[in-house]
């Protein structure tokens, strides 16, 4: 096994580990950088948020960001249990700076953040999979990584970022995850060409599909393909008895509005499925290492957050291991300003997405009202507006105050889906995705 050191090792090069590597590789760090696979490679979250665009514009990536993007100015809400369908149009919000977002094949756009962070000066490894961590307090780090020849290397480094995403290496090491108990459920996705998009400048807007057993995205991406994932309670993923690619089919035609949609079109790779992906770790920064991104904590899909939390979390991390290695007396406020903003993100997202599939919210969502602005703040926080100082909250909570009045009114409707959602929250079992359950 050889030997080396660097300033920051960084775990994992999807968008948290690429840009803090990217932006601490700029400040003169050696900074080392990990990837078990090579992109590029599929990954799941293609919908990004407005706020991801000054993210992009301050890395210095959005014109190349822009050649493989569709446009996303809204996103269209759709419900069997209502006559209309109903448009949340970015540049309504409550700051109308950032009126549209984008939509990406994740295999492209990783790439893109990937080869930045190279550009910048950091030793990115890709097929390279680190295999085990010491921790050494506030003298970092000792790493061990493997290469796709089987070469093994020992890293000794000053700071430790964990962006391994789901995998979620350090928490797991440390035993720090924990399941989040108020949320579960599970997605079966694949990529489509021929879907009918949207006409004219809406033809790169996000849908949502309520429907029986969850809700369904649509994301339209660039040279004609299409995103469509269902996001279901995990009992009905195991009612699975066929290929997971036919199961998604028929899953699509249980609702109708998005099987219209679909019609004509072709299914381009078998559907994958991820399940018991709602976790949050116990902390997310310790002497000597930080966690960023999906390595600390993920929710749930519906909002199109995980990507925006990743790149804030990895633009607020470098900030504090900046401070930690040249000014230390810096790095106690960092910290908590790091730690505060996050949970900020998570618990807000978190509000809205425990609600989603309760009759209550959608009855909200699909009669907005813009009374105390609540309409605007809504679409500030589907924005992703969270971490600026955009006065919504009081408007939130007036949002927050008409949700539980509805609930009353739907008592009944509203108590059998919280019974529902409970029942799935305590579901524990496995989602196998591997062949045919016939
Ligand atoms: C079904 C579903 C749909 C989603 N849809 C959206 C969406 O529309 N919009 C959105 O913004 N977000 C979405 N997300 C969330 C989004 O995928 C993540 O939040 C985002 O990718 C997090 O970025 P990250 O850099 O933290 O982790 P990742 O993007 O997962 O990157 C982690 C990287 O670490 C690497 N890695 C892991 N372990 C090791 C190791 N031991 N050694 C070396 N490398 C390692 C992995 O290969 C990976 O490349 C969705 C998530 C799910 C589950």
């Amino acid at each position: 096994m050889t030997e080396d050191s660097c300033d920051v090792f960084v775990i994992g090069g999807g968008p948290a580990g690429s840009t803090v590597a990217a932006l601490l590789a700029e400040r003169g760090f050696h900074v080392v950088l990990a990837e078990k696979d090579r992109h590029p490679r599929f990954h799941i979250g293609e919908s990004l948020l407005p706020l991801n665009m000054p993210l992009l514009d301050r890395l210095g990536v959005r014109d190349q960001v822009e050649t493989i993007a569709m446009h996303k100015y809204a996103a269209e809400f759709n419900s069997p249990q209502h006559e209309r369908i109903v448009t949340f149009d970015f540049g309504l919000a409550w700051d109308r700076s950032y009126p549209l977002a984008y939509q990406v094949k994740r295999s492209e756009f990783d790439q893109i953040l990937f080869d930045h962070c190279v550009a910048k000066g950091a030793q990115a490894m890709q097929e390279c999979k680190v295999t085990a961590v010491e921790l050494k307090g506030r003298d970092g780090a000792q790493v061990k990584t493997r290469a796709a020849d089987g070469a093994e290397q020992s890293w000794d480094a000053r700071f430790l970022v964990d962006a391994s995403g789901r995998d979620t290496f350090l928490a797991g090491q440390l035993g720090i995850k924990k399941k989040n108990s108020k949320h579960n459920s599970a997605a079966l996705y694949s990529h489509f060409e021929g879907a009918q998009r949207l006409p004219g400048r809406a033809e790169g807007n996000i849908s949502i599909f309520w429907f029986e057993h969850g809700w369904f995205w649509f994301i339209p991406l660039k040279d004609g393909v299409t995103s469509v994932g269902a996001v279901c309670w995990p009992y009905y993923l195991k009612t699975r008895r066929t290929d997971p690619s036919t199961f998604l089919l028929d899953t699509i035609a249980l609702c109708p509005a998005l099987a219209a949609r679909m019609e004509g079109s072709k299914i381009l790779q078998a559907a994958m499925a991820t399940g018991n992906y709602s976790y949050e770790s116990r902390h997310m920064v310790g002497d000597g290492y930080i966690l960023l991104g999906d390595a600390y904590a993920f929710v749930d899909p519906v909002f199109s957050s995980g990507v925006l939390l990743a790149m804030t979390s990895a633009f607020l991390g470098a900030d504090l291991i900046e401070a930690q290695l040249r000014t230390p007396a810096r790095a106690p406020a960092l910290i908590r300003n790091y730690n505060r903003t996050m949970r900020h993100g998570v618990k807000n997202f978190s509000w809205f997405i425990y609600r989603m599939t309760s009759p209550a919210m959608r009855a909200l969502f699909m009669n907005p009202q813009n009374h105390f602005r609540m309409q605007d703040a809504v679409l500030s926080l589907l924005a992703g507006d969270l971490f600026r100082g955009t006065p919504i909250y009081r408007s939130l909570r007036v949002f927050k105050t008409l949700y539980y009045v509805f609930s009353l009114f739907m008592l009944k409707q509203c108590v059998t889906a919280w019974l529902r959602r409970r029942r799935a929250i305590r579901d524990e079992g496995e989602i196998s995705m591997t062949g045919s359950r016939a």
